[in-house]
């Protein structure tokens, strides 16, 4: 096939948009849809620097790569940073990440900070796994969660930037509906204001970008990223959601565009509707251990009470 604008040799076809592309084109495509997104979604307004999460996946080495090349049409600075989760299981997950994402730090050139877990806060996901009764990856998304803004803070950054796709958005959306979780589903905004009590804005610039899209467009850029999912993957995707995920993508097989049409008509006309009603009505609490904010009703955040709990099993 040929791209429908220079007719060269296609690489990619986009079928909701019926759009043949050439390597160079889908390029500027892949780019030029994330400009757009983060432009209608006000994503960058006021952002003076943005700190982007790096695991060493396909979706945070490119969103490293992209929001670099672009910083200067919206005038931040990049920064990123790692987190060194400590997890190994016999594959040195956390290890070979670190150096695949240092060496991309390296290769676009921005300030960056590694965060070591088991060096700043004495304990691994993996102690966790052995010591903690609770679901790994429930352990893993607080500590994730509450090191993100944590590092993007310490970098300065006013904006912290995750590689959430529509793939994930898809499923958080379809989920909600299901099992009826309006709180959650209020909340999930490809652009979350700080309030609370945080300081960064969180935004998802990839929110609207198929899974293979990122995929195909790191492949063909040449990034170095670790294809190998965390080996705690398989305990986590729940047969239910993934089940629902792979329903998803039948349809979009029929429907080109369902996943998309289902993300942005939530995020434009049922999200905000739902936030006015639910949100902003707890009253933010702090932590009493390490001083950041809590959820309404605590006095210990769920990270601290996670180290508690590790340095308690330990002596
Ligand atoms: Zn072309
Ligand atoms: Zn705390």
């Amino acid at each position: 096939m040929k791209c429908s604008i220079c007719g060269n040799e296609a690489v990619h076809y986009v079928p909701y948009e019926r759009l043949y592309l050439c390597k160079e084109h889908y390029a500027e495509w892949f780019e030029q849809k994330l400009v757009r997104n983060a432009k209608r979604y006000r994503m960058f307004d006021g952002s003076r620097r943005v700190a982007v999460a790096v695991s060493g996946g396909k979706d945070s080495t490119t969103l490293l790569h992209v929001l670099k090349k672009h910083e200067g049409e919206f005038g931040f600075t990049t920064v990123g940073f790692y987190i060194d989760l400590g997890i190994d299981r016999g594959t040195k997950y956390s290890e070979v990440n670190l150096e695949v994402v240092k060496r991309n730090f390296e290769e676009v050139g921005v300030e960056y900070r590694i965060v070591d877990l088991k060096g700043e806060y004495g304990f691994t996901i993996d102690d966790a796994k052995r010591r903690i009764n609770r679901p790994v990856c429930s352990t893993c998304g607080v500590v994730k969660r509450y090191l993100m803004t944590l590092a993007a803070e310490e970098l300065g950054a006013d904006t912290l930037a995750t590689a959430h796709n529509l793939d994930d958005m898809a499923q958080f959306v379809l989920s909600g509906y299901v099992y009826g979780n309006l709180e959650h589903l209020s909340r999930n905004s490809p652009v979350e204001e700080p309030e609370r009590g945080f300081k960064v804005k969180k935004v998802k610039p990839f929110f609207l970008h198929y899974e293979y899209e990122v995929l195909h467009y790191a492949v063909l850029m040449g990034y170095q990223f670790v294809y190998d999912p965390c080996p705690y993957s398989e305990e986590f995707r729940g047969v239910s959601q993934h089940k629902l995920l792979m329903s998803m993508k039948r349809i979009e097989g029929d429907t080109p565009g369902f996943m998309l049409n289902l993300v942005s008509n939530f995020e434009r006309n049922i999200r905000p509707m739902l936030y006015r009603e639910i949100s902003g009505s707890g009253q933010v609490g702090t932590c009493k251990i390490c001083g950041r904010p809590t959820a309404p009703g605590r006095d210990i955040c769920s990270f601290c009470s996670i180290k508690q709990k590790m340095l308690a099993v330990r002596g």
